[in-house]
């Protein structure tokens, strides 16, 4: 009843859990004549994370970086069901979704579960707190498009308060100290354009603040960056220094407090520092979703950070009747998986309709053949398709790592790229020229490099937004 899903029962049925890198990738490769394909996600969007950052400080329009997942699947051979709803609890065994409608609107059926014959898990993760108080209640994160509006509203709340008439010095200075917690690419990105945003607009539109606002990088580990050659990391810290953003390293953050921030210092010391924001950017962990499902696949189980995946895993999983996995919340890596994973699919599908013409044939007595002719002919066919059979041999995932690149501020961007007589590591103006361009193509549709090129430009003529939205 109701809305149905596009169902033909000759086919089996894909669902998709999430739309972001690794769905998204899928989806684009995907042949959907071959499945029934449902895509369950609590956004209807892909959201291109990379360039998050540059949303929180007005660079970009929020709407620049999102794609929706129907602008992919309106194009498919065969309609695909996108629903909006978070996956509530997967069954392996019995290979059913159940999923729910979380969004703020919601009709006489809010809930719901259905079969599937292979699920693609690529639900991504979420914001890791490590239970360090305050941080869920106080500190703004930067993982979904909400974040990144967040942060810009009250980034501009603490310039505006500051600037109210008559406001106490020291508390200027408080409002006015931003506190970036992680080393990793978003912690160094967010930085850099926290600071961009000063030097291009801020200095211009708050002349009487822009020198007292300072920007301080917390990083528990002895250096930032750690995926990044050593040249890159030195690179980066001298360019932060000429920026004035401070970085503290081997200091863990113990606590978020209201205006303030609690620092383990490198000797262990315990320091309390005044800030007017503090931005959360120290990794990320498995969705509940994840763990409730490992603990369901006790025996696959050889790890505890995420389910175990291996190139050869998913035709072990098919073997004992369960599923497939995709799963990786690093972009690049997500983004091949799907694009292997539609591939691998084909392959399947493919695989089943040649086992159903062999058994066909098989299963055709000779008596039934109206003649001598007909049964070589049946013969012939049956060789052919045992050979495509055998042709059929799909190989295991293999990560191309085709580099690392972030953005470090002040027109400048570092990047670690793979060569074959060893790594090329390159920093500064050309390389966000690089930077620039490789984010440009890797954007999914001409309508996203359209808009993410004109806010580009626009911000370039006009300078940044500083109002709050
Ligand atoms: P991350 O896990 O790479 O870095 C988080 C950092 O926070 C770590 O260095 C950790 O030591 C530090 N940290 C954790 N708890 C802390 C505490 N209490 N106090 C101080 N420091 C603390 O996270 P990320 O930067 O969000 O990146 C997530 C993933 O996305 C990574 O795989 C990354 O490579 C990828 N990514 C890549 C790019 C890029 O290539 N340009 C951009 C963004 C993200």
């Amino acid at each position: 009843p109701g809305a149905q899903l596009p169902f033909d029962p000759e086919k089996k049925t894909v669902v998709v859990l999430g739309s972001g890198w690794g769905a998204t990738s899928l989806l684009k490769t995907l042949d959907t004549s071959d499945y029934n394909v449902v895509v369950i996600s609590p956004k209807n969007f892909f959201l291109f994370t990379p360039l998050l950052p540059s949303v929180a400080v007005g660079t970009l329009s929020s709407r620049s970086i999102i794609q929706p997942t129907r602008y992919i699947t309106r194009h498919k051979a065969r309609q695909v069901s996108v629903v909006e709803a978070e996956a509530t609890d997967v069954d392996p065994i019995n290979k059913t979704v159940t999923f729910k409608d979380n969004s703020g609107i919601r009709g006489s059926v809010s809930a719901t579960t259905i079969s599937y014959d292979y699920l693609v898990y690529a639900v991504g993760a979420e914001v890791q707190t490590f239970n360090i108080p305050g941080v869920q209640e106080r500190a703004c994160f930067m993982k979904e498009l909400a974040d990144a509006e967040r942060l810009k509203s009250e980034f501009m709340d603490c310039v505006e308060t500051a600037a109210f008439p008559g406001q106490d010095p020291k508390e200027i200075d408080r409002l006015l100290h931003m506190v970036v917690v992680g080393g990793g690419p978003t912690g160094i990105e967010l930085s850099g354009e926290l600071h961009d945003f000063l030097e291009d607009d801020l200095k211009s539109w708050y002349p009487e603040l822009a020198g007292r606002i300072r920007i301080t990088l917390v990083e528990a580990l002895p250096s930032v960056l750690p995926m990044f050659s050593k040249q890159l990391i030195e690179y980066t810290e001298s360019t932060f220094k000429e920026s004035k953003i401070d970085i503290l390293t081997k200091t863990m953050v113990k606590e978020v407090k209201e205006g303030s921030v609690v620092l383990q210092m490198p000797d262990k010391t315990i320091k309390e520092v005044p800030c007017g924001l503090v931005i959360w950017a120290a990794g990320n962990k498995g969705r509940k979703l994840t763990q409730d499902l490992m603990a369901k696949l006790p025996n696959d189980q050889t790890n505890r950070r995420g389910i175990t995946v291996d190139g050869y895993r998913w035709q072990h999983l098919r073997h004992r009747r369960l599923h497939r996995y995709l799963l990786c919340t690093h972009c690049p890596v997500a983004s091949q998986q799907g694009a292997y994973l539609a591939r691998i699919l084909h392959q399947m599908a493919k695989q089943d309709s040649l086992a159903a013409r062999l058994s066909e044939l098989e299963a055709a007595k000779s008596e039934d053949a109206p003649a001598h002719v007909t049964e070589t002919k049946k013969v012939d066919e049956k060789e052919d398709v045992k050979r495509q059979l055998a042709k059929i041999k799909p190989r295991p995932f293999h990560y191309s790592h085709q580099g690392s690149l972030a953005y470090i501020g002040s027109d400048k961007a570092i990047a670690d790229l793979p060569l074959k007589n060893g790594n090329f590591a390159t920093g500064g103006v050309a390389t966000f020229l690089f930077w620039r361009s490789a984010y440009l193509s890797t954007l999914f549709s001409l309508r996203n490099r359209t808009l993410v090129a004109t806010d580009w430009l626009k911000v370039k003529v006009f300078g940044r937004d500083v109002s709050r939205e």
